[in-house]
């Protein structure tokens, strides 16, 4: 299984399914092999035809079953200084060496290679493989992938994201969500401040209430938060905007970030902002001048993967690994989204995530064989 594994990952190492560029030949191979063992495959593309997520299943068209999950994507290798070339995968004192070994296609090859075997052992419930576009700028495709599931009604019970974990639990991380807020003023000579509308100044207010929520979100903390800080943190990473000491700015920019531990912090923070734009800012702005707007720009929106107590698939992952623990991480993963959609999730795969994104990032011959032996073991369940 091992060879056949390296195999397939050398394949999908070959295929530099960087973000900004078209994934469609790495997921036509991934189809033909899910295909060659029997699997439904629904390849769905995205508005500009140049990507796709890959849905498959093998088993029974029904509810239940379990999501194996990872994404097509891997970041760019520009201005990183790597030993061998990063897509031509090589081994080296038993790691696989390549772009996306362990961020993330050692995980795909493994469930790949893993299929003839689930498609000879299934029988009530099914296994569904869902490999994504753009995970890497925002996880994109999974939330087209979530959006329809959604439409067609599927309710799999379970979902691994095998994101590079070392093969250890987790069960929870915080979401992550970037915003760009734009102010429109008017811009006037400095001298006579009330003849103009100043977008700096507007935009110092507007961080100023952000900060305000702070507190707020202290007080919110869920009581057995296990995150570290515990509650949902606010950053401001860049303020922009004017262009002399005597000049009305007529443009600013906050760039911004929350990271929350629950949605409804998230919820609380838009609707706050939104309100205090509506009935304070706006108003202010457009009694001077009526053109004068505040834009906010979803960067990103990222669902965080909230811990719960019950967690079938934690339980599940236990019983195969033969230990009870469950981590959180400070990284995102798609897991939010499935969790979005009633299944329970767990983040679980090969390889460390010390060493996705890296120049000369590897994966050891030792994580993909571990991660073997448990998707092996997840084959024989699949026979009750
Ligand atoms: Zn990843």
């Amino acid at each position: 299984m091992m060879e056949q594994t390296t195999r397939i990952l050398s394949d999908l190492i070959a295929y530099p399914t960087v973000s900004a560029d078209s994934n469609l030949e790495m997921i036509a191979y991934l189809a033909n092999r899910l295909e060659d063992c029997g699997a439904r495959v629904d390849v769905m593309f995205d508005a500009g035809g140049q990507k796709a997520n890959l849905f498959a299943t093998l088993g029974p068209d029904t509810d239940g079953g379990i999501v194996l999950s990872g994404h097509s994507d891997v970041v760019p290798v520009t201005d990183q200084d790597w030993t061998s070339d990063p897509f031509t995968m090589e081994e080296r004192d038993g790691r696989l060496y390549g772009r996306g070994t362990c961020d993330m296609k050692g995980f795909i090859a493994a469930t790949l290679a893993m299929a003839p075997e689930f498609a000879e052992q299934i029988s009530r419930r099914p296994v569904h493989f869902a490999f994504t576009y753009d995970e890497e700028v925002g996880c994109i495709g999974a939330g087209h992938l979530v959006q329809a599931l959604r439409e067609r009604e599927l309710k799999p019970r379970l979902a691994l994201i095998g994101e590079p974990t070392s093969m250890r639990v987790v069960e929870g991380h915080k979401g992550c969500h970037e915003y760009s807020t734009r102010f429109q003023g008017l811009e006037g000579h400095g001298s006579d401040p009330g003849r103009g509308v100043n977008a700096v100044e507007y935009a110092a207010r507007y961080v100023s209430r952000l900060l305000d929520l702070r507190g707020d979100l202290q007080q919110r903390t869920p009581p057995d938060s296990r995150f570290d800080p515990p509650w949902t943190t606010l950053n401001i990473g860049a303020l922009n905007g004017g262009s002399a000491h005597n000049v009305i700015a007529s443009k600013a920019q906050v760039d911004w970030e929350m990271r929350p531990v629950q949605p409804s912090d998230a919820d609380h923070v838009k609707e706050t902002m939104a309100r205090y734009c509506r009935d304070t800012l706006l108003p202010a702005m457009q009694a001077i001048y009526p053109e004068a707007s505040i834009e906010t720009e979803v960067v990103g929106e990222v669902a965080g993967l909230t811990p719960s107590t019950q967690n079938e698939a934690r339980e599940l992952m236990a019983d195969l690994l033969g230990s009870n623990a469950a981590e959180l991480v400070p990284f995102g993963t798609e897991a939010g989204l499935f969790q979005e959609l009633g299944m329970d999730v767990v983040v679980c795969g090969p390889g460390s995530i010390a060493q996705a994104h890296k120049a000369d990032e590897y994966l050891s011959l030792d994580q993909l064989s571990q991660c073997l032996t448990v998707l092996n073991r997840l084959a024989g369940r699949l026979a009750d």
